[in-house]
């Protein structure tokens, strides 16, 4: 059964205060009003992953780290393991946001790599591919997607792949206010779980959840969460606003 998900990619916002203020508050929201927990994932900075995993523990609200590497462990300064993840109890990881292609240089070959090592370490894959603008005005969005998930996710095998979800995330309408139409987005999804199908099978492709990010609002959530194809969001700055993001929630 694919699964509604929502998550909240904070990315390098929000410090220790504001972290678990944030975390506490949501908890407290969702236990009073009885929202279903199952659909909440948080992906904070690497310095509050800890603390956050804690506050969550025993509930069914979850974190995921924004990016790992590729490697084991070794002379890499600055940056963070999938081990040591593991060591705090973090078993998600969002991997190849169009940020960290854009400002880290992340190539599918990298990519390939942290795919490698987040599954040595049995961890859930948030995957997000997308198109840029200029793609879209060369009607080459499909082709763009397609490559992205060819020359990755799909040099791995069904039971590797079986615990990842998708998000679909035009870089275009990445925090810039311009969000894709529910059509837009429905259409690219629907081709998105075509390849699935093509690659994996009917069972893969059906249960394969795949969610829309980029500028989701209060406003434009419910009309994309009600898109055949569209399992959720992936939410970037609506979610560091707790109201906001409860609106969202319960769209
Ligand atoms: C994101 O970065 O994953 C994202 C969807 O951001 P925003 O919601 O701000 O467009």
């Amino acid at each position: 059964m694919k699964k509604k998900v929502i998550i909240a990619n904070w990315k390098m916002n929000h410090d220790f205060y504001e972290t678990t203020s944030y975390l506490r508050n949501l908890l407290k929201i969702i236990f009073e009003n009885k929202i279903n927990q199952k659909k909440i994932i948080i992906a904070p900075s690497f310095p509050f992953l800890h603390i956050s995993n804690q506050i969550l523990q025993g509930t069914t609200l979850s974190i995921a780290a924004q990016n790992i590497h590729q490697m084991d462990n070794g002379s890499y300064t600055g940056e963070v393991s999938a081990p040591m993840l593991r060591s705090i109890g973090i078993k998600k990881v969002i991997l190849g946001h169009s940020e960290r292609r854009k400002y880290f240089t992340e190539t599918n070959e990298i990519l390939i790599k942290k795919i490698k090592i987040a599954l040595k370490y049995g961890f859930n894959i948030i995957f997000c591919v997308g198109e840029t603008e200029v793609d879209r005005e060369k009607k080459k969005h499909f082709i763009t997607v397609k490559n992205q998930l060819e020359k990755t996710i799909f040099y791995f095998s069904l039971e590797e792949i079986n615990s990842f979800i998708i998000a679909y995330e035009p870089i275009w309408a990445i925090g810039t206010g311009k969000t894709a139409t529910p059509e837009i987005a429905q259409h690219m999804h629907q081709y998105i779980r075509t390849l699935f199908l093509n690659k994996y099978g009917k069972r893969r492709a059906n249960d394969l959840s795949i969610l829309y990010g980029g500028s989701i609002n209060d406003m434009n959530a419910k009309d994309l969460f009600l898109q055949k194809d569209i399992d959720g969001g992936l939410v970037g700055n609506y979610s560091l606003n707790i109201k906001k993001f409860l609106k969202i929630i319960q769209s």
